[in-house]
């Protein structure tokens, strides 16, 4: 195996316990499984998950959400509840029907193709997001017009922040306003709900008023609160800008150690360069060690490591066990990486972590200039 990925399920466990303490007992914590959990495996995740107490999951379409639906019931949790977040199109329907699956409609037409099927959907609410939803002025007569609330199959209403993990945002803060109107329209008509959620990872390490008010907005309504949970789960978390740091962070663990092989172990002599555009030359003898991934197994291009630019790093064990830090240098290839194991015995075969202890997907999207979930999401590599 040239890479492969090991993902903790007792990490994944914690951390969602560390979410669902955070959220407080007020709020449920629906796991966000969607894009494969974030590359950790949807399937594997969404039954630790609910070892852990897990009820909802998030998945991004239909297909994920009948993926997940059949691993959940052959671990015996057909109780649980499973929100497609990301859209509905006609040819989903059966698979809704047939999995049991809870979607999330905003238009008409997707409300039109679910008429026959009596199921159960939640209607998202546009508040600032400018993705998907109704418009609050819109939302009752978007409820009124289809029926739903007659037939009892509007199960939930929610919407998503813009910017969660600013502190007392003004975006946050007016998303809220506006959530507030579209469900006090609800519950003047005496209409119960069973959920009403909001916010991400973010909004359970942020203000704890945000919960506070999500509870009571729920209870107006007959409903549960929840919050969506996905990076948190994984072992990460934005800090919180305009306080600099995430509460959470420090006691969540990074669930996918992301692990190759030695290929080679060369000497390099002073002057020799390294990679395409030769944009690394050695100043001094040194010792490189060849690894079997690459750009197109998720090593982002931006890692590499030139004369004027350090680029990123791998963790690797001497013979002595310790694990240390190896630059990478020159440019990161398509299924090739070099790295400098100069004074560190290493051999042919040795295990090197990618990503995990020591060298995080923080650290990837800090020099990639992108974010931890995007990271994730690219890594390639069979799962352990
Ligand atoms: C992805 C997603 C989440 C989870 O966000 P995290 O920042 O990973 O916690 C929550 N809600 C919706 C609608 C999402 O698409």
């Amino acid at each position: 195996m040239k890479a492969w990925m090991e993902v903790s399920e007792e990490r994944l466990a914690a951390n969602y316990r560390v979410v669902a303490a955070a959220a407080g007992a007020e709020t449920d914590v629906l796991a966000v499984v969607k894009a494969n959990a974030y590359g950790h495996g949807a399937e594997r995740c969404a039954v630790a998950l609910a070892r852990a107490g897990a009820r909802w999951f998030g998945v991004a379409d239909a297909q994920e959400g009948a993926r997940v639906r059949r691993a959940l019931d052959a671990a015996a949790f057909a109780e649980a509840q499973i929100l497609v977040m990301c859209g509905l199109m006609p040819e989903d329907v059966p698979v809704v029907v047939e999995h049991r699956l809870t979607p999330v409609v905003w238009t008409r037409e997707q409300v039109g193709w679910l008429s026959e099927a009596g199921i159960r959907v939640h209607v998202e609410m546009e508040t600032g997001m400018g993705r998907q939803g109704v418009k609050p002025g819109e939302g009752l007569a978007f409820l009124l017009d289809v029926a739903l609330l007659g037939s009892r199959k509007v199960d939930g209403v929610l919407t998503h922040f813009a910017a969660a993990e600013v502190a007392d945002g003004a975006q946050t803060r007016t998303q809220r306003r506006e959530f507030e109107l579209a469900v006090a329209q609800i519950r003047k008509r005496g209409w119960k709900l069973g959920w009403v959620h909001a916010g991400s990872s973010s909004t359970v390490d942020n203000v704890v008023e945000v919960q506070e008010w999500l509870a009571n907005l729920a209870k107006s309504v007959g409903a549960r609160a929840m919050v969506r949970a996905g990076i948190a789960l994984y072992g990460y978390c934005q800090p919180i800008a305009g306080e600099g740091h995430s509460r959470i962070a420090a006691q969540l663990q990074p669930v996918m150690t992301w692990r190759t092989r030695v290929l080679d172990v060369r000497d390099v002599a002073a002057g020799e360069t390294i990679g395409y555009n030769a944009t690394f030359r050695a100043k001094t003898a040194m010792q490189v060690a060849l690894l079997p991934v690459g750009y197109s197994d998720g090593l982002r291009r931006e890692l590499s490591g030139s004369d004027s630019r350090p680029g990123g790093w791998v963790m690797m064990g001497g013979r002595d066990g310790a694990k240390k830090k190896a630059a990478i240098l020159g440019r990161v290839s398509m299924n090739l990486t070099t790295v400098d194991v100069t004074g560190m015995d290493v051999r042919v075969g040795d295990e090197v972590v990618l990503l995990g202890d020591g060298v995080t997907a923080d650290d990837h999207a800090r020099i990639a200039g992108t974010i931890p979930y995007e990271i994730l999401c690219g890594v390639r590599g069979e799962q352990m």
